[in-house]
């Protein structure tokens, strides 16, 4: 094709594509405002509560080796399998994004030296997570999760540690009604007897069982457990349960866990068939869920989050022996639930506006702004806009308690106007003493 007419072909496709807008991907969402919003506060409530219980923080990063996740949450597991990002970089490398924190977080404690740091260790992060799911209400293909994660003891009263400190962050989210499920899935010695059990149970049913539940059969059988498939649920009546088959010391730790429980008044629903199937947990595994009338489905349980005994993870991936204990939970779900309550979101508020008129005041409002970073007024301004009207509403719906204004006659005084928004009473002060009278009269 002569190279002019080849160029008239792109600059024509160009303009075609310019009419048709390059959408977000299935599964993805933006987070705007009001969710965005949902999203800071939990972030701020999780830091009061991470320093109440002594969890640092960090930040690990999305993308890590597919062998990473393949290795501890587990290369027969419907994340690793079905779910997982996975894709080969430039360079060759197999990398995925990551589909949960745990093995991240245990990744980087090994690779830190975090065994040598003064223990126990406890750490908690925040960020997206991807998982390749039928996005649906309440479950996308990118979401966040919140996650705390305690290393270094192998004692049940951290188990219980870890599950009132969830309970306890997700009333401070000011969640009602939330319901702690547990169960005990031992180690893998008396795990591997069950597994037995359990295949022999199924053995005789299995052509009656889902596709999936077919196929977990032979590569994950305990996944059978908490399969929600309608034709499944029969059959889970009568199956054998792992507290019947837990060896002496998982008996004796998961009879500490409850009794734990009971002397610190944490209420639990005992759920024999909850198996939270990724091949890192170990003896305790809970999961938290709320349930009200307000729910998606009318009154069903909505799961917010789960977790539990990682005592293996370490040693999956080759670092020193270290048990662990932590949970996830689920950002978006517990924003939704927030958004159903409009009181429960804080609206942004100052507590003194910068109103100006003409050219030199405005300067002068962005010079001024600078001196207030250190300083506990806080304030609001908007350079950007000129009418005064405009000002003075934006002031109102910042809750401001004092306007301070700055006029072409303030910038000739060297003054400016302290302005009372409730009472309208107004007091000229010399410019340079701003700051005193601003810390003196903001309550
Ligand atoms: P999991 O790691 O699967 O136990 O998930 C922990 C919590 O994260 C769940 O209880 C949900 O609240 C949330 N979650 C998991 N998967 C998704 C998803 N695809 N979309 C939104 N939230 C999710």
């Amino acid at each position: 094709m002569p190279r002019r007419k080849k160029e008239q072909g792109k600059v024509s496709r160009d303009r075609k594509s310019l009419k048709h807008p390059v959408q977000i991907l299935k599964g993805m969402h933006d987070v705007v405002y009001p969710e965005v919003a949902y999203f800071e506060q939990l972030r701020s409530v999780c830091q009061e509560v991470a320093s109440r219980y002594g969890y640092g923080f960090l930040e690990v990063p999305v993308l890590e080796h597919q062998d990473l996740f393949k290795k501890s949450v587990g290369g027969t597991t419907d994340i690793v399998q079905k779910e997982m990002y996975a894709f080969k970089t430039r360079g060759g490398d197999e990398v995925a994004l990551r589909p949960e924190f745990t093995a991240g977080m245990v990744r980087a404690y090994i690779e830190n030296g975090m065994s040598n740091w003064p223990q126990p260790v406890k750490l908690w992060t925040w960020g997206p997570a991807f998982r390749y799911e039928n996005p649906q209400a309440g479950r996308y293909r990118q979401f966040w999760q919140i996650d705390f994660e305690y290393f270094t003891s192998a004692d049940p009263i951290v188990d219980v540690e870890v599950m009132q400190m969830g309970v306890d962050l997700l009333k401070s989210f000011g969640i009602k009604n939330v319901c702690l499920e547990l169960n005990s899935i031992g180690c893998w010695g008396c795990r591997d007897t069950y597994r037995k059990q359990l295949k022999n149970y199924y053995r005789s049913k299995k052509r009656k069982l889902c596709l999936d539940c077919k196929s977990r059969f032979d590569k994950n059988i305990l996944r059978l457990l908490d399969c929600k498939n309608e034709q499944c649920q029969p059959f889970k009546t009568d199956a054998p349960q792992m507290l019947d088959y837990l060896c002496k010391e998982c008996n004796a730790h998961f009879k500490k866990v409850l009794g734990y429980c009971e002397e610190l008044g944490l209420g639990y629903v005992l759920n024999p068939f909850l198996v939270r199937g990724l091949d890192y947990y170990n003896r305790t595994v809970f999961e938290f869920f709320t349930q009200n009338s307000e729910n998606e489905g009318g009154g069903a349980k909505l799961a917010l989050g789960g977790g539990g005994r990682f005592d293996y993870s370490t040693q999956l991936l080759a670092g020193p022996e270290t048990p662990a204990c932590g949970f996830a939970l689920g950002v978006e779900r517990i924003a939704t639930l927030l958004g159903k309550d409009p009181k429960s979101i804080s609206e942004p508020t100052v507590d003194a506006y910068f109103v100006q008129i003409g050219e030199p005041a405005r300067v002068r409002v962005l010079g001024l702004i600078e001196k207030f970073k250190r300083c506990r007024v806080r304030i609001g301004f908007d350079v950007g806009r000129e009418s005064l009207r405009a000002q003075f509403k934006s002031a109102d719906r910042f809750h401001a308690q004092f306007a301070v204004i700055i006029g072409e006659k303030e910038i000739f005084d060297n003054t400016f106007i302290l302005r009372d928004m409730v009472s309208g009473i107004q007091e000229t002060f010399p410019i340079d003493t701003l700051m005193d009278v601003l810390r003196d009269r903001v309550k």
